[in-house]
């Protein structure tokens, strides 16, 4: 054994190993490494389903992709450092990705407007009602 150094954290690209970051729109890659948006980047290997459901799960759902399920995670599936707060991977305080903003897939929420019509309508029959208590 002479390899000593846990290259989990670093940018070092195994022989024939290509990683690609599974996380919402990012284009990390290992190919890339001497691209200037990769200068730093390191990669982290995706939890997996066997070993840490939980964590997993919740990494999946921080990539915030309709197409990235359990059934996609494999030995060689990475996340890249750019997604951990402070940019170096997971923290004790922040162990997770952060949450990547998803704009296709989460729901806007509309607040049905009440027509004028309706707040008329309402109205009358508040009216209508005060009226009626007031003859009786
Ligand atoms: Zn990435």
């Amino acid at each position: 054994m002479t390899n000593k150094i846990d290259a989990r954290y670093t940018s070092a690209v195994p022989r024939g190993g290509t990683k690609h970051c599974c996380y919402g729109l990012c284009r990390s890659d290992s190919r890339y490494s001497d691209r200037e948006y990769m200068q730093g980047v390191g990669w982290i290997p995706f939890p997996k389903p066997r070993k840490d459901l939980d964590r997993c799960l919740r990494w999946i759902a921080a990539c915030g992709r309709a197409d990235f399920g359990v059934d996609n995670i494999r030995r060689w599936t990475y996340i890249c450092t750019k997604h951990f707060v402070g940019g170096n991977g997971p923290s004790e305080d922040h162990p997770d990705p952060i949450q990547a903003c998803n704009a296709t897939s989460s729901p806007i929420q509309r607040r049905p407007k009440e027509s004028k019509m309706d707040q008329k309508r309402k109205l009358e029959a508040a009216e209508a009602l005060v009226s009626l208590t007031e003859d009786s």
